[in-house]
């Protein structure tokens, strides 16, 4: 049986997360058949949260120069046929399909603005103040404004591995960040403040295990956690070990540089 808006809503409200604001990382795969598509998970966002982000990234736009800064987690050099392949980051440049389909369908509603970072944007319904708190320097400051706010990360058929949130809370602990580059209709523009790898994220799920609420809409699971609790967790567990929720890939070039950085290599 296909899943209804009203399957939606009632399930969001569920969570019993008030009138908090939102981020959301979503499957809509994981409804199984939705009623109305991408647009009616939209829709009950926009109608159950007060504000709602989504991430809006678009990796197309990077590129990999010949030279840069040293320990950078990049292979200089390497990108020769991507770099022909970038595109020019615009305000209508489609998010990245890694995303799914529910933030480009977001990103296309009528009451929906975006952010113009040409690697990490994000869109939001009712988000203006958090959308304003991203610079180039401070590229997921909109979800350091969502915590100051009282917010929630919710998790629609996803885990932690997409939890971009995490990657804010790595930045307050201290955790290298990374020097990328984008491609723009201005040149090529410097992107500081760029993330590790989330491929260990969901190595967090035990110790949030306790402060997640959880509801089943459809087939799919759906969880939330407060960004505070998030924040804090994640940041204890980078000060007990600097080594904390890496992945376990050899080959990683940003896992690796943080482990390299923590022998000092
Ligand atoms: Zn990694």
């Amino acid at each position: 049986m296909a899943v209804r808006l009203r399957d939606v809503l009632l399930g969001l409200r569920e969570l019993h997360l008030g009138n908090a604001p939102v981020i959301v990382h979503s499957s809509l795969k994981s409804f199984g058949e939705v009623e109305g598509g991408p647009l009616t998970v939209v829709n009950a966002l926009a109608g159950v949260f007060s504000s709602v982000l989504v991430p809006t990234f678009t990796y197309k736009t990077m590129l990999t120069p010949l030279t840069g800064p040293e320990n950078n987690a990049i292979t200089y050099g390497s990108g020769e046929s991507q770099n022909r392949m970038a595109e020019f980051f615009t305000p209508h440049l489609p998010a990245d399909p890694l995303m799914g389909i529910i933030p480009e369908t977001l990103r296309n509603h009528a009451r929906a603005e975006r952010s113009i970072h040409p690697i990490q944007s994000f869109a939001g319904i009712n988000a203006t103040n958090l959308l304003k708190a991203q610079t180039m320097l401070d590229p997921l400051g909109p979800l350091g404004a969502l915590e100051k706010e009282g917010g929630w990360v919710v998790l629609i058929g996803v885990n932690h591995t997409v939890n971009t949130s995490i990657h804010y809370a790595e930045k307050l602990a201290g955790r290298r960040q990374f020097l990328r580059w984008a491609l723009t209709p201005k040149g090529v523009v410097e992107c500081p403040g760029f993330p590790g790898d989330s491929a260990g994220f969901q190595a967090i799920a035990p110790d949030m295990e306790k402060f997640t609420r959880k509801v089943q809409i459809g087939p799919a699971n759906v969880q939330a956690v407060s960004l505070v609790m998030l924040f804090k967790i994640v940041i204890s567990r980078i000060k007990k070990d600097p080594l904390a929720l890496l992945c376990q890939q050899e080959d990683c070039e940003r896992c690796g540089e943080i482990r390299r950085e923590s022998r000092g290599d």
